[in-house]
Parts: C-alpha cells; structure tokens; sequence
C-alpha cells in the first residue's frame, strides 16, 4: 500500500505552522533524528511560504502538500496555482529575492536545498509552481 499524506490548504500564514507539523508527525513512523526532523520542517515552511508570499502574493489560493515515503526516503510536494517563476535559475540563488523590500532575504530556496537531498523545481508564467523535495532519512539507532 502506498503511504502517502495530501493535503489541500487555503492561502493562509497560520497553515504553514500546520504544515510543518502534519509533515513531522508524517515522517516519524522513519525513525528520523531530531535534526533530520527539523530539517525536512525548515525546507517545507519555505516552500510553504513561498507559495503564499510568491505564488499567490498574500491573495486567495489553495497550496498542495503531498508527502510519500518509500523504503527510507521521504518526498515531498508544495504546489500552487499562483503567479509562476519566469527565472529558476535565478530564483535558486542564494541571496536573490523580488520582495527586498519586505525583508525577504532571498534564502528560501538555498535552505531547501542545504536540508534535503534533492529539490526540483517546476514552474510555469501564470500556471503555477510545483517544489518537488526528496530526503533519505537515516534515522537514529535502529
Ligand atoms: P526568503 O525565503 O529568504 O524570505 P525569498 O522568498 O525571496 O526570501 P526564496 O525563497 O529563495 O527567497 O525565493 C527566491 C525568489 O523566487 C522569490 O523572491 C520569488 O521571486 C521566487 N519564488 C519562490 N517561490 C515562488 C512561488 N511559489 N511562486 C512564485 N515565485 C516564487
Ligand atoms: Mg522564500
């Protein structure tokens, strides 16, 4: 049977804390470490909260989050239907932000990556944006 997690959020800050939290309790059944749990929280609220800032600039929406686990491995999905992101490659860089001005350091994308193992990013001009995220969780004494 697969074990898979889907839920559908409106566009509001407050569901990013449940985000984090539903993928906590999620991955616990792999046994992780206390900072493999943190880490896999801290790459989920970016994206999280990219998909309310960015995609759907502070306006309605609903955000996607899907999580899988397969074998040792955790994979994740944060999805929006918002604005798009016309330069990935840009967007990826440490440091690069379009909302300076409200204090967004540009660091999001760059923390997903230092914490999971793997980040692609989807993304199409008025369509949407799909961050799809993998970690192996090698877990404490098992
Ligand atoms: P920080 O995450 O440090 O608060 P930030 O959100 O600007 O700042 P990143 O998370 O690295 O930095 O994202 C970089 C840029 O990519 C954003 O400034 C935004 O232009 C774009 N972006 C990221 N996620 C989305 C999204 N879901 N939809 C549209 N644009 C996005
Ligand atoms: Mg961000």
């Amino acid at each position: 049977m697969e074990d898979i997690l889907k839920i559908e959020m409106g566009c509001k800050p407050e569901n990013e804390g449940l985000a984090r939290i539903a993928i906590a309790t999620f991955m616990v059944r792999l046994n992780p470490t206390l900072e493999e749990i943190n880490d896999v929280k801290t790459a989920v609220s970016e994206a999280v909260t990219n998909a309310i800032v960015h995609g759907y600039e502070d306006k309605e929406g609903i955000i996607y989050l899907k999580a899988m686990i397969e074998e040792n491995k955790i994979e994740i999905s944060v999805k929006d239907e918002g604005v798009g992101i016309s330069n990935v490659k840009q967007a990826r860089e440490p440091l690069y932000t379009t909302k300076p001005e409200e204090e967004r350091s540009g660091m999001g994308f760059t923390f997903m990556e230092i914490f999971m193992d793997e980040v692609h990013i989807d993304s199409k001009v008025g369509k949407g944006t799909e961050i799809r995220m993998i970690k192996k969780i090698v877990g404490g004494d098992k």
